[in-house]
Parts: structure tokens; C-alpha cells; sequence
């Protein structure tokens, strides 16, 4: 396992601005939780964030507990390594004192979070923040062996995790360029007479070879495939003629996440491809030229649809325009219409529009763009054009 990639007084600094949201400073957002909500947080990108323990949740109960006052992490005695990896060792250093409490088999985890809300007395009917990935298999436990009232801690981390610093924006940087390398082979990878499966096996590959640690995800819609948003890969044979979506991504080893679509065809397009396209690559650049603090989601999501609405392809747009990205692919902020959150600096989303024909084809150019003082940077500078190959 890869060591946590932040010095831990990033994450000294996350879990105070966590624990102050949880103390109430502006912390009845939407959802309405009552100021003084403590945060249970469970593995998953939420406490990767917080603290760099990157496990999974399995049965055994692995938990952050931050209160105004105190944080601590409950974790079963033979998963306690995976704290060396983390930056728990270092924060007494940079000024949080973590409280660890590991736990065998035939104890009771949840009697241990109860302990650390209520500081030994009963926490019988507090409210908790809980993190949105929690299983039920220890949410339930949660509620009804120490009688927590649960809302989502959603609302809290979101407004850390929506906002990167630069060493995150670095990462998001590293994980364009390396996704970007991946496109550049694509002539190699993409050819007429394989199938999706094969090619999307060849990107796999590449995706690790480019600095990855895993692929994510690879989409190989060819064809008919490509109008639709939502296939992933299957046997149909790429043939001559055919417009290809490949759209791609996987987590760096910091865990930060690259996600970027370019559209192929497989020889010269039809004049009407080729028109249709055009529309879709004015589309992409007006959504990124909308981007600037203040300028509201939906404002930008709308920038991209006016441009297709106002060619006649609007109804071909069947998605939204984009979502934030980070330690998770899909994450806030997103880009869409409804959503009036002002883009501010340090946001990360994609920038993703796309034109799907049935039966027909489909065409997607997805960047990755990162909000600045003026404007944004996109962490994607592959052509954007419909590429031959
Ligand atoms: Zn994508
Ligand atoms: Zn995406
Ligand atoms: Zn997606």
C-alpha cells in the first residue's frame, strides 16, 4: 500500500476544519444538522481524505469519530497496520492527537464509538454526521445498538473535499498528463478488426504503463455503441468507418483520480460526422470558457447545451456536463443544470459533453478542468478533435 501523499499537516489541517464544521461553524447546511454534530466516518475517499488510511470497509468496524474536542479511530486489532501507512503516526506532530483504540474479535466496536461520542455516558439519541459510504451492515448498529440519530455527513465534506490545494491540484495535473499519454497511443491501440474488448484491454495496460495504479474504468464504444453514454466495452468488431468513444481514467498511486474522453474515427468521417462533431467540439470549448469564479454550475452546464440547442443537436445531449473529481471519479461539485453553487477556485470537474444518434454514433470530449483566479485550467491538452486514426 502506498504511503499517504500529503505531509500530515495537510491532513492535521483537514481534520481541524472538519472538527469545526462538526462543532456547528456554519455546519446546519441543507440537511440541517444541529451545530455540534460529532462525524463517524468509515473507509472510503472520506476518511483517505481526512487522514490517508486507505482501506475498505470490510465487517469488522473501521471508524473515524471527530468531535469539537477530540479524534479518534476505532480499528480492528489486525488491520491496525494499515495506520503505519497512513498519516495518523505523524499528526501528534503537526498538532492533532488522535486517540487509537483497536479492537478484537468478540468486543464490541460500536460500544467504543458510543464511548468516544458521549465521553462515557449514554450517547443515546445524539446526532451524527456519517460519512455516505457507510454499510448498512455498521450503520444499523449505529442506530439501534447505541440509539444515534443519523444524517448525512455529506454536507460537511463536501465542502472540504470540493476545494484542492495545490499539492492536490498537482496530483490532478500528474493524473491529466498520464491519461493524456494514454490518448497519444491511441493509433496503436485503436484498430480496425479488433474488438472493444481487445482494445480496452491494450488501454488497460497502457493506463498503468503511463503511471497509474490501476485503470478505473475504460469505455470502448464503437459505432453504435458509442450512442449510448452507458456501455462500457463488448466483443462487436471495430470496423472502417466507425466513429469510436473511448473515454478512460484510474487513480494515481496518491489515490487522485485522472477521467478523460476523446472521440476517434476510424477513417475519413462523413461530412455530416465530421459538421455534427464541429457542434460538439464548440459545445466543449464554450462549457470551459464559461468556467470562472462565481459563474454558477448550471451556468456552465448550460453554456455547453445552448451551443447544441441553438444547432438542433440539444436533444442528443442526454447527460449532464460534468462532476467533480479527486480521491473519487464521481464527486461535488456537479455540473448541471439546477445546481446555482458558484464555481470558486481550487474545484476540480470535468467538462464533458456529448452527442449520442441511436442506432447510430456518439461523440463525447471530456477534460478535466480546474478552477483559477481567472478563469480555468484544464489538466487535459490532447487535441480535441475528431482524431483519424
Ligand atoms: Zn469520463
Ligand atoms: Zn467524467
Ligand atoms: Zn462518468
Amino acid at each position: 500500500m502506498a504511503d499517504s501523499p500529503f505531509p500530515p499537516t495537510v491532513y492535521a489541517d483537514r481534520l481541524r476544519r472538519a472538527a469545526a464544521l462538526a462543532a456547528g461553524s456554519g455546519a446546519s447546511g441543507s440537511n440541517g444538522h444541529p451545530a455540534g454534530t460529532p462525524l463517524i466516518v468509515t473507509p472510503g475517499p472520506d476518511l483517505a481524505y481526512l487522514t490517508g488510511i486507505r482501506s475498505e470497509s470490510f465487517e469488522r468496524l473501521t471508524a473515524l469519530v471527530v468531535t469539537a474536542d477530540a479524534v479518534s479511530v476505532i480499528v480492528p486489532r489486525l488491520e491496525r497496520a494499515i495506520l503505519a501507512d497512513s498519516a495518523v503516526p505523524g499528526l501528534a506532530a503537526a498538532g492533532v492527537t488522535v486517540e487509537v483504540t483497536d479492537w478484537v474479535d468478540g468486543a464490541d466496536p460500536y460500544a467504543l464509538v458510543g464511548a468516544r461520542l458521549a465521553g462515557g455516558s449514554d450517547p443515546s439519541g445524539t446526532t451524527v454526521a456519517v460519512s455516505d459510504g457507510t454499510p448498512a451492515l455498521h450503520l444499523v448498529p449505529l442506530i439501534e445498538r447505541l440509539g444515534l440519530k443519523v444524517v448525512l455527513a455529506t454536507d460537511i465534506l463536501r465542502r472540504l473535499r470540493m476545494f484542492k490545494d495545490a499539492a492536490e491540484v498537482a496530483e490532478l495535473r500528474a493524473a491529466g498528463q498520464a491519461i493524456d499519454r494514454v490518448h497519444a497511443r491511441m493509433a496503436d491501440l485503436l484498430r480496425v478488426g479488433r474488438t472493444e474488448r481487445e482494445v480496452a484491454e491494450a488501454i488497460t495496460a497502457a493506463i498503468v504503463e503511463e503511471g497509474h495504479s490501476r485503470a478505473e474504468f475504460v469505455i470502448v464504444g464503437s459505432g453504435p455503441h458509442g450512442a449510448d453514454p452507458h456501455h462500457d466495452v463488448s466483443d462487436r468488431v471495430i470496423e472502417a468507418g466507425d466513429v469510436v468513444v473511448v473515454d478512460i481514467g484510474g487513480p494515481l498511486a496518491s489515490g487522485y483520480n485522472s477521467d478523460s474522453t476523446r472521440t476517434y474515427s476510424m477513417g475519413q468521417p462523413t461530412a455530416e460526422v465530421a459538421a455534427q462533431y464541429a457542434v460538439l467540439e464548440r459545445a466543449q470549448a464554450a462549457a470551459v470558457a464559461a468556467v470562472r469564479p462565481g459563474a454558477t454550475a448550471e451556468s456552465v452546464d448550460a453554456a455547453a447545451r445552448d451551443v447544441l440547442t441553438q444547432a438542433g443537436l440539444g436533444e442528443f445531449f442526454v447527460h449532464r456536463t460534468g462532476h467533480g473529481i479527486g480521491l473519487s471519479v464521481h464527486e461535488e461539485p456537479y455540473i448541471v443544470a439546477g445546481n446555482d453553487i458558484p464555481v470558486q477556485p481550487g474545484m476540480a470537474f470535468s467538462i464533458e459533453p456529448g452527442i449520442y444518434f441511436p442506432g447510430g454514433w456518439g461523440a463525447r470530449i471530456e477534460d478535466i478542468v480546474v478552477v483559477t483566479e481567472d478563469g480555468c485550467e484544464p489538466v487535459n491538452t490532447r487535441p480535441h478533435g475528431l482524431t483519424v486514426v
